[in-house]
Order: structure tokens, then C-alpha cells, then sequence
């Protein structure tokens, strides 16, 4: 990024994403001091060439900017030393996104950029978006939360497409962001540690879509609500998405069926039905989003549709990995408490049900409305003597231990199920370590189990 060209810039925060950025800098002509409180995470940033120095008692008058890394906290439960530093000397505080905001404004303002925000459904809609986008055939980038740091994109040139992933961490360290689409998908309690209060929160995901060429909100919570007004009284152009309501202007889904309306008459945009990534209500939300950002950004209908079709979905996000017969294998362990596991449940009517790990505060109670639709549960790890508490007579369930277990005996369950088309499913209401390292580790041994079985066609 050339826009420190000359100029000094202190940064802090040099994990995966705060080093990409650091190098960004360097490799644009800047005169970064960079510094981290892990002594491992400077020695390595040192040898990428990028100079470091301790931030303490040091002249913060000299900096441009401050460029401040995920995971460090800007306001709650108190400022990092780094940002009093920074305030005290009126040295402006930003973040990576921000740095991408600035380049692409210089280099190349017409380039199609679409930020996605909300507390659920961001990687998913971020995901499908670049999908529709890549499948169009145009030069397409995808970064941000979701993964890939938005400073070791390819950069801003005319007709390449930008689909960014934004925290509320990086919405609030961007002060001029403004996509040529804004998404907001949805505002429930959730990240209030950094936060503080919700309606600071709500506050901070309103800046992505008030800077926004087309502000895409979901309406389904009162805050989203709230603010699709708000932003749309202000000037900005509204497209708002609804999963519950029928919209007399808008996109909105009837259970598959997703709709566009103008001034009260609606007709079909797409059926989702069918499509075993698209699956259930919440995703027909991130498919309507979608729909939304492409049409802004001059996709065809055909295109859109097209790259519906052929999502392949995220892996360990209700990923259909397997079929056998009427039965589909389905890992979503990703699912680490029992509210995520909620919109799997729901989005399958005949489950086998693999859950357990590392138990979390709360169990699995909240579930309790999916139980009637699970055939048998499968439980392994920690948690299995708490959820067979909950279980109780409601659910028939065993006791497998382990994932390998697991997937074999609801495997050969579910293959005798003669009364219609079943799922068995990960998703575990439970965190990992307990048996794996990660929940992307666990779902990979998922993976691996479904495919030693007889006779499945992996769909991956
Ligand atoms: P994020 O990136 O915001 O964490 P993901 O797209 O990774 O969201 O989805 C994580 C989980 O959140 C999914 O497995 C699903 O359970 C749930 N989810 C996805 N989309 C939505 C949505 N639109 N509304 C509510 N929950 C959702």
C-alpha cells in the first residue's frame, strides 16, 4: 500500500494478518516501527524485514498513523496501552481494512468492492458472493475476517472485484469505509466482550452500511430494522433482506423460495430447493444478500443463479460431505455450542445425531424443539454422560466415545431407516479439544470416517 509512502507508521500487532500488514507497508514505501508483546512474533517480523522497535517511551508525535492488528483491544474492558499512546499524541488509529479502503480510493475507486457484516452468516455469504462472482468469469478477491488479509490481496486495478469480510473490530478501525455494497446481515447479542454494550456494537456495524453505494440489510431483528431506516433517511440507497417477512420492496425468502419485490409486486428469483449448500432458512437469508450485493455490482440474474447452484458450501459449516442412498453425511463442526448447532438441526428432518466434546456452559437444552426430529443420538467426548441427561427419555441415544464409533453406528442405523431420506450429521454443540485439536481437525476425521464406510459417494 503506497498511501504512507515517506511517512512514519507505528503498528502493534504482529500476528498472521498484523505482519501482512506490516509487510504491506514496508514493501509501499512507508517508515514503519512495528512491535508486539510476543518477543517470538517481533524476532519474526524482523527477519521478514520489517523494522521493529518498542513502542513504549518512544515519540508518538513523529507517526502518521497507527495501525492497530486484529485481537488487540481498542476499547473494552480497557484500551491497550498502545492506543493512550496514540490518543494522547492525536496519532489517528486504523486498521488493515482501512489501509485496503485507502489504496483502492487511489488506485482504483471503480473497482466493485462489497463488504459483508453481522453477527451470523459472514464467511457463508462472503463465500457465496465471491463464488457467483468467480464462476461469471471476473477477476475476483476474497479476504478479510474470513481468512486471507485484505493487504495480501492482488491490488486495486479497474473491473477487479473485491468481496471483504469485516468484524465489527475491523468496521471500527475503518473510518472511511464505503463499499459499493454494504451487507449487514443480521445484530444479535454476541462479541460484547470487546464491545461493551449492544447498541455500541449495533453502532459500529451501522458505519459499513451508511458509507456504503447500496446498504444490503437484513430486517429481521429490530436493530437491523432500526437502522435500514436510519441509513435510508440519510440518502443512502436501502436494499433490505427479510427470511421472515414478505417485503413490498426488497428480497425475501419463503422457506427455499427467495423473492424480489418493487413497490408491492414480488416474483420468483430463484428456488433454493435442492441445493444441499443453500440449506435452511438462515441460508436462504445469505442467499437473498447475496442476490442483493451481485445485482448491485451489474451481475446478470443468470449469473447469479448459476453461481447459486453451484456453491460448493464451506467446509465444517453444514457441509454435506457424503451420500448413501437416502442418507447424506453432513459435517458442521463448526457448531461448538448449542446455538450453532441450532440451524443444522432445524434444517434437517430426519437426524442422526453425532454430538458431545467439550461441553459448554448451558448443555444442549436450548435444542430441546429439534429433538422430535432426531432418530437417535450419537455421543461422544466429554460431554456424553451431561447430554445423555438431557436426552433422557426424549431421544434414544448412545454412548459411542468416540467420533470413529460414532459415524459407524449411526452410519448402519441410518442405512436401515426405511421411513424416508435421513442425515447423519456432526454437529456437536461442543468445542474440540477435548479429542482434537480444532474443530477443523474434527471435521476432517469426520470426513475420513464417512469415506472408510461401504459403499458412500463423497460429494467433496
Ligand atoms: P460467521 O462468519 O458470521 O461466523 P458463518 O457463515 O461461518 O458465519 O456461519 C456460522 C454458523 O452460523 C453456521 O454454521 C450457521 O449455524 C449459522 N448461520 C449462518 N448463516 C446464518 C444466518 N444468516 N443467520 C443466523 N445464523 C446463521
Amino acid at each position: 500500500v503506497s498511501t504512507f509512502r515517506g511517512k512514519k507508521v507505528a503498528l502493534f500487532g504482529l500476528g498472521g494478518s498484523g505482519l501482512a500488514t506490516a509487510q504491506a507497508l514496508v514493501a509501499g514505501g512507508a517508515e514503519v516501527t512495528a512491535w508486539d508483546d510476543n518477543p517470538d512474533s517481533v524476532a519474526k517480523a524482523g527477519e521478514a524485514g520489517v523494522p521493529t522497535a518498542n513502542l513504549h517511551g518512544i515519540d508518538w508525535r513523529a507517526f502518521a498513523a497507527f495501525v492497530l492488528s486484529p485481537g488487540v483491544p481498542l476499547t473494552h474492558p480497557k484500551p491497550h496501552w498502545t492506543v493512550d499512546l496514540a490518543h494522547a499524541a492525536g496519532v489517528e488509529i486504523i486498521g488493515d481494512v482501512e489501509l485496503f479502503v485507502r489504496e483502492r480510493r487511489a488506485q482504483a475507486p471503480d473497482a466493485p468492492f462489497i463488504a459483508i457484516t453481522g453477527t451470523n452468516g459472514k464467511s457463508t455469504t462472503t463465500a457465496l458472493i465471491a463464488h457467483i462472482l468467480r464462476e461469471s468469469g471476473r477477476d475476483t478477491q476474497l479476504g478479510g475476517n474470513i481468512g486471507t488479509a485484505v493487504l495480501t490481496l492482488e491490488p486495486p486495478k479497474a473491473g477487479r472485484f473485491y468481496v471483504v469480510e469485516c468484524s465489527s473490530y475491523q468496521i471500527d478501525l475503518a473510518p472511511t469505509l464505503n463499499p459499493t455494497a454494504g451487507i449487514l446481515l443480521n445484530l444479535t447479542p454476541d462479541h460484547l466482550d470487546r464491545h461493551g454494550t449492544m447498541q455500541h456494537y449495533a453502532d459500529i456495524k451501522e458505519r459499513l452500511v451508511a458509507g456504503s453505494g447500496t446498504a444490503i440489510v437484513g430486517v429481521d431483528d429490530s436493530f437491523c430494522a432500526l437502522i435500514a431506516d436510519r441509513v435510508e433517511r440519510a440518502g443512502t440507497k436501502v436494499v433490505r433482506i427479510s427470511r421472515r417477512h414478505v417485503l413490498a420492496d426488497g428480497i425475501y425468502a419463503e422457506g427455499s423460495r427467495v423473492l424480489e419485490a418493487h413497490g408491492g409486486t414480488s416474483r420468483l428469483f430463484v428456488d433454493l430447493d435442492g441445493i444441499q449448500t443453500l440449506r435452511g432458512g438462515h441460508n436462504a437469508q445469505n442467499a437473498a444478500a447475496a442476490i442483493a450485493a451481485c445485482l448491485a455490482v451489474d451481475v446478470s440474474e443468470d449469473e447469479i443463479r448459476q453461481g447459486l447452484k453451484s456453491f460448493p458450501g464451506l467446509k465444517h459449516r453444514m457441509q454435506p460431505v457424503g451420500r448413501k442412498g437416502a442418507v447424506v453425511f453432513v459435517n458442521d463442526s463448526k457448531a461448538t455450542n448449542a446455538d450453532a448447532a441450532a440451524p443444522a438441526l432445524s434444517s434437517y428432518e430426519r437426524i442422526y445425531w453425532i454430538a458431545g466434546g467439550l461441553p459448554k456452559e448451558g448443555g444442549i437444552t436450548s435444542l430441546s424443539p429439534f429433538f422430535p426430529k432426531i432418530v437417535k443420538a450419537y455421543l461422544i467426548g466429554e460431554a456424553a454422560p451431561a447430554f445423555a441427561a438431557t436426552l433422557g427419555e426424549a431421544v434414544p441415544f448412545e454412548i459411542s466415545g468416540t467420533l470413529e464409533k460414532a459415524v459407524a453406528h449411526a452410519a448402519a442405523d441410518a442405512e436401515h431407516d426405511d421411513k424416508g431420506a435421513s442425515a447423519v450429521m456432526l454437529s456437536p454443540a461442543c468445542a474440540s479439544f477435548d479429542q482434537y485439536k480444532n474443530f477443523e481437525i474434527r471435521g476432517d476425521a469426520f470426513v475420513t470416517h464417512v469415506k472408510a464406510l461401504q459403499g458412500v459417494t463423497m460429494l467433496i
